[in-house]
């Protein structure tokens, strides 16, 4: 398997893995939303909520928060020394106590762990009017999205295949297809008809269809267009070596069940 990066920032990474078969593709994919740890938020005790927004609301609200935070400094709460009761090497507290008038924000939070916190400060919780308070403790502990949503370190997590865009001797330069195409794949380039832009091609099939002269095909391969798009609790190609990794274990084990067959 190949790997070439076309776009390489600290929440969004767009790659091409070459020569890979789906199932792999789609298997990395599916580790990366489901299995790399994060922090969020797990419960809430309320000592005080007389805003809008039932204790619930608020909770459900509060647990969608992106966190950041050294994953590999905490144990996961049902394997820690603890035995799951909750100590500072398996979760976090994260205080808020506001009165209104006004709108509380993630920043607001006070963390236990300065190291564990918001991702973003402006992210709204409740607006809170003239005498209305909200007292509370929020903890956190790590998880995985398939437990809940709210453990998925990715906002956006998704390949599709590239595909080989041919154009024989047969074309007339009728520029249909490069009219037909709703991407702007195609253009025409010293009197031919060339790809411009491989990447933006959505395998429609458009050109295809209104190639009088079938000069123009459009072909799966072996090749996928890869974005990962974090919720800014890791970088992006974080996700993706740790998903990579979580999926090498797994086929270890399979290896290592295997053997006693
Ligand atoms: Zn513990």
């Amino acid at each position: 398997m190949e790997v070439e990066f076309i776009e390489k920032d600290e929440n969004k990474a767009v790659l091409v893995l070459k020569n890979v078969p789906v199932a792999l593709v789609n298997s990395i994919r599916r580790a990366m939303m489901s299995y790399v740890p994060t922090m969020a938020v797990d419960y809430i005790n309320v000592y005080m909520n007389t805003s809008y927004l039932f204790d619930e609301i608020l909770a459900h609200r509060i647990g969608l928060i992106p966190i950041k935070t050294d994953v590999d400094k905490f144990n996961f709460p049902d394997k820690c020394e603890c035995g799951g009761e909750g100590c500072p090497r398996c979760q976090v507290s994260l205080r808020l106590n506001a009165e209104g008038p006004k709108t509380v924000y993630s920043g607001e939070f006070v963390s236990d762990d300065p190291e564990t916190k918001p991702v973003y400060d402006n992210v709204p919780v409740v607006k809170l009017y003239e005498g209305q308070q909200l007292m509370i403790e929020a903890v956190a502990r790590l998880g995985i999205g398939k437990e809940h949503a709210k453990w998925k370190p990715v906002s956006v997590c998704a390949y599709k295949i590239l595909p080989e865009i041919r154009i024989d001797e047969k074309c007339n330069v009728c520029r249909d297809c490069v009219l037909a195409c709703p991407r702007q794949v195609l253009e025409i380039n010293d009197g031919k008809i060339s790809v411009r832009d491989p990447l933006n091609c959505s395998m429609c099939m458009e050109c295809t269809n209104v190639c009088e002269e079938n000069a123009i095909s459009v072909e799966e391969t072996d090749n996928y267009l890869f974005t990962i798009e974090s919720v800014g609790s890791m970088p992006a190609l974080e996700i993706f070596r740790r998903g990579v990794e979580v999926l090498m274990k797994k086929a270890e084990e399979m290896n290592k069940s295997l053997e006693y067959i």
